[in-house]
C-alpha cells in the first residue's frame, strides 16, 4: 500500500452544524424557546432582528411578473388550467394538465449491508467475481448502442419497453455510437485493436486514444515544461506509443493553450495537484520532468520505455498498475463484458495512468467552497443565487427567498427555452425539504395568522401570497408573480404603497418580506371542514418467537416507558398532545385497553385476521400522563406474557389495517410505529413467500426484485394516506423479509423504513434505541399535500420521493417528518424570459403535533439564460447528483440496471459534451474539459453507477438493495453527497486542542498509510480503519490495548478513556452522528483483516469489487463518450 497522502491540508470537511442535532430554535426575537421538540413559531411584530436592511434591489428580489408579457389584466397568454390549491377533492390542475402521469414509483426499502453480519463472502474473495464479465459480443455492443440511442433520441417518449430515457435529450450524433475506443470498456466498445481512425476534428487518430490508454503500452509524450503549465490547464490525455502515428498531444501542449473558459480558469495545476483548485481540463499523466526533452515540437518523441524508476510519472497512483493492490486483476472488469484492463493478449506492458491528483479532487472542491464561502453568510434577497456547498458551514438570512436547507436546485439559472435545455440535458429539478431543521442561530418560518378570512391568494391560480407578487392601482389590487392574474386586495388587507411601489408594511408581514413562512390553516383547508384532533402514535410490538429469543420485545418496551415523555410537543406546552396506543402480534393481535380509569391494563385478541377490526375504542388511544400507571404496568407485563412463545409465524398488513382503522375510528392522523422480525407467511391478507433470486441480477427480471411481489400492500397505503396514517417500519430481519413489499406502505406515506439485520442486542441496541428516540422526537406533519406551484413557462412535471399522489400535482404524505425530501423535476411549457426569471411556490398543507392546521410557504426565483454558458456557471453538481441518482434509483424499477446505468452514463456524457461544444474555447479534442461547476460530476456519477443498487457486490442482499434503494429516494442532497463519496478522515492529523476537523482525504487505498487510522462515514456506517503500523501509544489511547493484535474487530463502541486523543475522536464520532438522520454503526476495520473487504467497498475512487470502475478509468471512459458525441 502506497503512502501517498494529501498535499493539501485545508479546513476540515465539515464542521459541526451547531444545533442541527437538537429541536431548539430561537423564536422572534432571538430569545431561546423552551420547546425541546418543536420548532417554535415566533409571533411576527415586524422585522427580524438584523433584518433592517436596506431592501434589495427591486428587479432581483421582486421580479416582475411577467415583463414582456400581455398586460396584467388580460391574462390572455396563460396557458389555461391553471391551478388552484385545495384540499381534498377540489381537485385542480396546476398549469395545465401535465403531459407526463406521474405515477408514483412503488418503492421499496432497502439497508445498507450489515457488513459484521455477513462474513461469509467476505473470506471468499472469489465469490466476488460472480459479477465478472461476460464475454463481449457485437449482441452486447448493439444492445448498448441501442441503449444510447434511446438515451438520446429527441424530444419524443422513448420507445415503449425501454421507458427510461433521460428527462431531455438530445438528437443523437448519428453514427458516433459505432465508433469504438480502447477496448477498455468493450461492452461501450467491443474492439480490442487500435483505436479506429474515425477521429474528426482533423487530429490523428491517435488522439482518439488519448485519455483512454490504459491498455497502452508505454509513455512517450513530450513533456510539459514549466513554462508551459499556466497555459496547459488542462491536459494532457496520455499520449500513447502503439505506433499509431504521432499523437496530437504535442501539438496540443506545444501551442499556448487558450486559458479562457466559461468555468473557472484553471491553471495547470493538474501536473502538480497545487492547493487551491483543481483542474477541470483534465488529461492524461503528466510527464516526468526528467523526460522533458525538447519543448513540444508537435511530434511526439519515440515510445520511451515505462520504467518504474520514473518515479515522477505517478505509476503507482492506482493500485492496479505500478504496485499491485491484491487481487485486483482477478476483479470483474469495470463494465461487464469486459474481459480484462489491458486488452491484448499478450502480457501488456505496465500501462499508463492518468494522476490521480490531477484530476478533479471531490476534498478540494470542498475544501475551496469552505474558504471561499463558509464565513458569510448567504443572504438570500438576490435572484438565482447558487448557494454554498451542503458540505460548508454557512449561515442563511432570509431576504425573500427560501433557504437552501429548505430547497436546492440542480441550476439556478435556467435556459430560456426547452430546446435550449434539451440541448445541455440538465435535469431541471429542485430538491425540497419543506419541514427541515434549522441550525439554532436561524430562525424557523414565522406564523402568519390572517384570522378568518386566511391567507391572501391568486384568485385564479390559487398561489399564496408572496414577495414576487406586485400590488398596482396604489396598493388595491396585486398581480400574481405565477399567473398574471390580476386579484382584488381585501379591505382588510390593504396597504399604502410607497414611491418604489412597495407596501409601506413590508418589512412588517413575513409572507411580503421572506422567502418562508407559515399560515394558519383555516377550517376551510381541514378535512370535512373540520379542525383535526391531534394525531396519535401506536406502537405495534411483534412479539413472535425470534423477536422474542433475541431480547427485543422487552429492550423495546423498556424504552418505550421513558421515550413517552418525549413525544414531539408544540412550542410552550405543557406535554405532547400526542395519544398512544399499543398492540403486539404474531398470528393474531392483541390490543391494549390502558385506560386511565384500569387498575391493570385489559388485553384484547382478534385472531379474525382476516377482516380486521379494532375490538376497542375508548382506552386504546390514550394520554400518556393521565395513563401512565396503566401503560408502565403493561409494558412491565409485555415481554413476561410471551416469554415462553412457540410461535414463529407473523402477519404483517392486518397489523398495519388495524392501525390504520384505529386512527379512522378516533378520528385523528398519526403514525404507526412497526417492530417487526420476519416475512410474513402466516395465513392473512398481504402474505408473502420467499421469492429472493439473486440469480437474477444482471438479467432482464432483475427488476423484479425491487418490485413488490403483490398489489395489495400498494393499495392499503392508499387507504392509509386517505387516513393520515404514516407508517414507520423497524425491521430486524435474520434472513429474506421481502423489503421491497413490505417497504410499499412506510414509502408511500411518507415513513420511514429502519433495518437492522441479524439484530444482536449487545451490538445493535444502541443504534435502535438512538434511531427509534430520534423517529419518535422528529417533528413530522401529517395529512399532508405539497403542491409546486410555478410562474409561466415551466411546470413541475415529475416527483421523486416518499409519498402518493392521486393525480399529476398534489403530493400526498400521510406524514412528512423533517428529515424527508421530495424531489420535483421541472419542464418548460413555454419559453422564459430573461428578466422575469423563473419561480417557484412550494406550499404544505399540514397538521402539526399540536393538532393545529398550517401552511408552510417556500419561495425561490430563479434565473433564466439564453447563453448555454449561464446554466453550467450556474450549477449544482450535489444536486445534479441527487436528482440523478433518485432517477436512476426508481428507473431500476422497470428497466434492466445495465440499460439504467447506460442512460446515466449517456445523459452525463451528453450534458459534458454540450458544455464541451458550446461554451469552452476550442481545443484539442484529447482534452477533456468540465464546466468549474460541474467538474466533478464523473466522479460522484461513478459513485452512484457503483452504488449497491446499481452494481451490487457478492455481499449485498436483495434486501439491502430495495431498502437503499427507498432510502436514497428521500435522502436530501447532503446526505446523498456523503452517502455516494464518503468523509475520511485521517485520525493522527486529529488536533485534541482544537474543534477543527483534520482535513478529509479521498476515498482511495493509496491515500491510506499503514500507519495511521481513519474515520470514514457515509450516513449509515462509520468505519475506524486501524493501519497495522499505527503506533502502540495511539492504539493504547484509542482502545485501551497494548497493541495492533489486541484490538477487537466485534466493539461496537469505542471504550471510554479518559486521555485527550479518545475524547477527541469520540467527540468527532458523537458529531458526525448528530449531523445524521440516523445512528451510524460503528465498525471497527484493522487493516488486513477480512473486514477490510467490506471497508474497501467505500474508497469509491478505487475499483471495486463488483466490477465498478476506478475513478481514474471512469474519467477516461467519459472522455471517450464525450468524444464520440462531439465527433
Ligand atoms: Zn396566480
Amino acid at each position: 500500500m502506497s503512502v501517498n497522502q494529501q498535499a493539501h491540508a485545508g479546513l476540515p470537511y465539515g464542521q459541526p452544524q451547531p444545533g442541527y442535532q437538537g429541536y431548539q430554535q430561537s423564536g422572534y426575537g432571538g430569545q431561546q424557546m423552551s420547546g425541546v421538540h418543536h420548532s417554535q413559531y415566533g409571533v411576527y411584530n415586524g422585522p427580524l432582528p438584523g433584518y433592517q436592511q436596506p431592501a434589495p434591489p427591486q428587479g432581483t428580489l421582486r421580479a416582475p411578473p411577467t415583463s414582456g408579457a400581455p398586460p396584467p389584466t388580460s391574462g390572455a397568454s396563460v396557458p389555461a388550467g391553471q391551478p388552484v390549491y385545495s384540499q381534498f377533492g377540489q381537485g385542480d390542475v396546476q398549469n395545465g394538465v401535465a403531459t407526463s402521469a406521474v405515477q408514483m414509483q412503488r418503492p421499496s426499502a432497502s439497508q445498507p449491508f450489515i457488513p459484521g453480519t455477513a462474513p461469509a463472502p467476505i473470506s471468499q474473495p472469489a465469490t466476488f467475481q460472480q459479477y465478472g464479465p461476460a464475454p463481449t459480443s457485437a449482441q452486447q455492443l448493439t444492445n448498448h448502442m441501442a441503449g444510447m440511442q434511446i438515451g438520446s433520441s429527441t424530444s419524443a417518449p422513448p420507445p415503449a419497453g425501454l421507458g427510461y430515457g433521460p428527462p431531455t435529450s438530445v438528437p443523437p450524433a448519428s453514427g458516433n455510437f459505432t465508433v469504438t475506443g480502447s477496448g477498455l470498456y468493450t461492452s461501450y466498445s467491443s474492439s480490442q485493436g487500435p483505436p479506429p481512425v474515425t477521429m474528426t476534428h482533423g487530429l490523428p487518430p491517435t488522439s482518439l486514444s488519448q485519455g483512454l490508454s490504459l491498455a497502452q503500452p508505454a509513455f512517450s509524450g513530450p513533456p510539459l515544461s514549466a513554462q508551459h503549465r499556466p497555459q496547459a490547464p488542462g491536459f494532457l490525455p496520455p499520449p500513447c506509443s502503439t505506433g499509431i502515428g504521432p499523437s496530437s498531444y504535442p501539438s496540443a501542449t506545444g501551442a499556448p493553450r487558450p486559458s479562457a473558459m466559461q468555468g473557472s480558469q484553471l491553471s495547470g495545476q493538474a501536473l502538480t495537484g497545487l492547493p487551491t483548485s483543481q483542474p477541470n481540463h483534465v488529461s492524461s499523466p503528466p510527464p516526468h520532468p526528467s523526460m522533458s526533452g525538447p519543448a513540444m515540437t508537435g511530434l511526439q518523441g519515440p515510445p520511451l520505455p515505462t520504467h518504474p524508476s520514473q518515479s515522477g510519472y505517478q505509476m503507482q497512483q492506482n493500485g492496479s498498475f505500478g504496485q499491485v493492490r491484491g487481487p485486483q486483476p482477478n476483479y470483474g472488469s469495470a463494465y461487464p463484458g469486459t474481459p480484462n484492463y489491458g486488452s491484448q493478449p499478450a502480457p501488456p506492458p505496465p500501462p499508463k495512468r492518468l494522476d490521480p491528483d490531477s484530476i478533479p479532487s471531490p476534498i478540494q472542491v470542498i475544501e475551496d467552497d469552505r474558504n471561499n464561502r463558509g464565513s458569510e453568510p448567504f443572504i438570500t434577497g438576490v435572484r438565482g443565487q447558487v448557494p454554498p456547498l451542503v458540505t460548508t458551514n454557512f449561515l442563511v438570512k432570509d431576504q425573500g427567498n427560501a433557504s437552501p436547507r429548505y430547497i436546492r436546485c440542480t441550476s439556478y439559472n435556467i435556459p430560456c427555452t426547452s430546446d435550449m435545455a434539451k440541448q445541455s440535458q440538465v435535469p431541471l429539478a429542485a430538491v425540497i425539504k419543506p419541514l427541515a431543521t434549522l441550525p439554532t442561530d436561524e430562525a424557523p418560518p414565522y406564523l402568519v395568522d390572517h384570522g378568518e378570512p386566511g391567507p391572501i391568494r391568486c384568485n385564479r391560480c390559487k398561489a399564496y401570497m408572496c414577495p414576487f407578487m406586485q400590488f398596482i392601482e396604489g396598493g388595491r389590487r396585486f398581480q400574481c408573480c405565477f399567473c398574471s392574474c390580476v386579484t382584488e386586495v381585501p379591505p382588510h388587507y390593504f396597504q399604502h404603497l410607497d414611491h418604489t411601489g412597495k407596501r409601506v408594511d413590508f418589512y412588517d408581514r413575513p409572507e411580503l418580506s421572506l422567502g418562508s413562512y407559515e399560515f394558519l390553516a383555516t377550517v376551510s383547508y381541514c378535512k370535512n371542514n373540520k379542525f383535526p384532533n391531534p394525531p396519535a402514535f401506536i406502537f405495534m410490538i411483534d412479539v413472535s418467537y425470534n423477536a422474542v429469543k433475541s431480547g427485543l420485545v422487552r429492550l423495546i418496551c423498556e424504552e418505550l416507558k421513558s421515550l413517552l415523555d418525549y413525544l414531539p410537543r408544540e412550542g410552550n406546552m405543557e406535554e405532547s398532545a400526542i395519544r398512544v396506543g399499543f398492540v403486539t402480534y404474531n398470528k393474531v393481535l392483541h390490543f391494549y385497553n390502558v385506560k386511565s380509569s384500569l387498575a391493570q391494563p385489559q388485553m384484547m385478541v382478534v385472531s379474525d385476521v382476516a377482516d380486521m377490526f379494532v375490538p376497542l375504542l375508548d382506552g386504546f388511544l390514550v394520554n400518556v400522563n393521565e395513563s401512565r400507571t396503566v401503560i408502565v404496568s403493561l409494558l412491565d407485563q409485555i415481554p413476561e406474557m410471551f416469554a415462553d412463545t412457540r410461535e414463529t409465524e407473523t402477519v404483517f398488513a392486518p397489523v398495519i389495517q388495524a392501525g390504520m382503522e384505529a386512527l379512522k375510528a378516533a378520528e385523528c392522523a398519526g403514525k404507526l410505529f412497526i417492530f417487526h422480525t420476519s416475512l410474513p407467511i402466516a395465513e392473512a391478507p398481504g402474505k408473502l413467500k420467499n421469492r429472493d433470486d439473486r440469480k437474477l441480477i444482471n438479467t432482464d427480471k432483475e427488476k423484479t426484485l425491487f418490485q413488490p411481489q403483490t398489489s395489495f400492500y400498494s393499495n392499503l397505503a392508499k387507504d392509509c394516506v386517505a387516513q393520515g396514517c404514516c407508517v414507520d417500519l423497524f425491521l430486524f430481519p435474520n434472513q429474506y423479509l421481502d423489503v421491497a413489499t413490505l417497504g410499499v406502505v412506510p414509502y408511500q406515506t411518507g415513513g420511514t423504513i429502519y433495518k437492522y439485520a441479524y439484530f444482536q442486542l449487545e451490538t445493535d441496541q444502541e443504534r435502535f434505541l438512538n434511531d427509534l428516540r430520534k423517529d419518535v422526537q422528529k417533528e413530522v406533519g401529517f395529512d399532508a399535500v405539497m403542491r409546486v406551484r410555478t410562474s409561466t413557462g415551466i411546470r413541475a412535471t415529475d416527483f421523486f420521493g416518499a409519498f402518493y399522489m392521486s393525480n399529476t400535482t398534489d403530493v400526498e404524505l400521510a406524514g412528512l417528518d423533517c428529515d424527508k425530501t421530495i424531489t420535483v423535476e421541472f419542464r418548460h411549457d413555454d419559453k422564459l424570459s430573461e428578466d422575469s426569471g423563473a419561480l417557484l411556490q412550494c406550499a404544505l398543507l399540514y397538521t402539526n403535533c399540536a393538532g393545529q392546521r398550517r401552511l408552510r410557504i417556500h419561495n425561490l426565483s430563479l434565473n433564466c439564460c439564453t447563453q448555454l454558458a449561464d446554466l453550467y456557471r450556474n450549477c449544482e453538481t450535489d444536486t445534479l447528483i441527487n436528482f440523478l441518482a433518485k432517477f436512476a434509483y426508481r428507473g431500476v424499477l422497470n428497466n434492466p440496471v445495465k440499460t439504467v446505468r447506460d442512460t446515466l452514463i449517456n445523459q452525463c456524457a451528453q450534458i459534458l459534451a454540450c458544455y464541451r461544444k458550446n461554451c469552452a474555447s476550442p481545443s484539442s479534442a484529447g482534452q477533456l474539459i468540465l464546466p468549474e461547476c460541474m467538474k466533478l460530476l464523473p466522479v460522484y456519477l461513478n459513485c452512484v453507477l457503483k452504488s449497491d443498487v446499481l452494481q451490487p457486490g457478492a455481499e449485498v442482499t436483495t434486501d439491502d438493495r430495495a431498502y437503499i434503494r427507498q432510502l436514497v429516494s428521500s435522502m436530501d442532497v447532503a446526505e446523498t453527497n456523503v452517502f455516494f463519496y464518503p468523509r475520511l478522515l485521517p485520525l493522527t492529523k486529529v488536533d485534541v486542542d482544537s474543534d477543527t476537523l483534520p482535513a478529509a482525504i479521498r476515498n482511495s487505498e493509496e491515500r491510506l498509510s499503514k500507519g495511521d487510522m481513519y474515520l470514514l462515514e457515509n450516513g449509515l456506517n462509520i468505519f475506524v480503519w486501524v493501519g497495522v503500523n499505527v503506533q502502540q501509544g495511539l492504539i493504547q489511547n484509542l482502545f485501551g490495548v497494548s497493541s495492533f493484535n489486541y484490538i477487537s474487530s466485534t466493539l461496537s463502541t469505542l471504550p471510554v478513556l479518559e486521555n485527550p486523543f479518545s475524547k477527541r475522536v469520540r467527540s468527532i464520532i458523537d458529531m458526525f452522528q448528530a449531523q445524521r438522520s440516523r445512528y451510524m454503526k460503528l465498525i471497527i476495520v484493522k487493516q488486513e483483516d477480512k473486514l477490510e473487504m467490506l471497508f474497501k467497498h467505500f474508497l469509491v475512487e478505487d475499483k471495486s469489487m463488483s466490477g465498478g470502475a476506478s475513478y481514474v478509468d471512469f474519467l477516461c471512459h467519459m472522455h471517450k463518450e464525450i468524444r464520440q458525441l462531439l465527433s
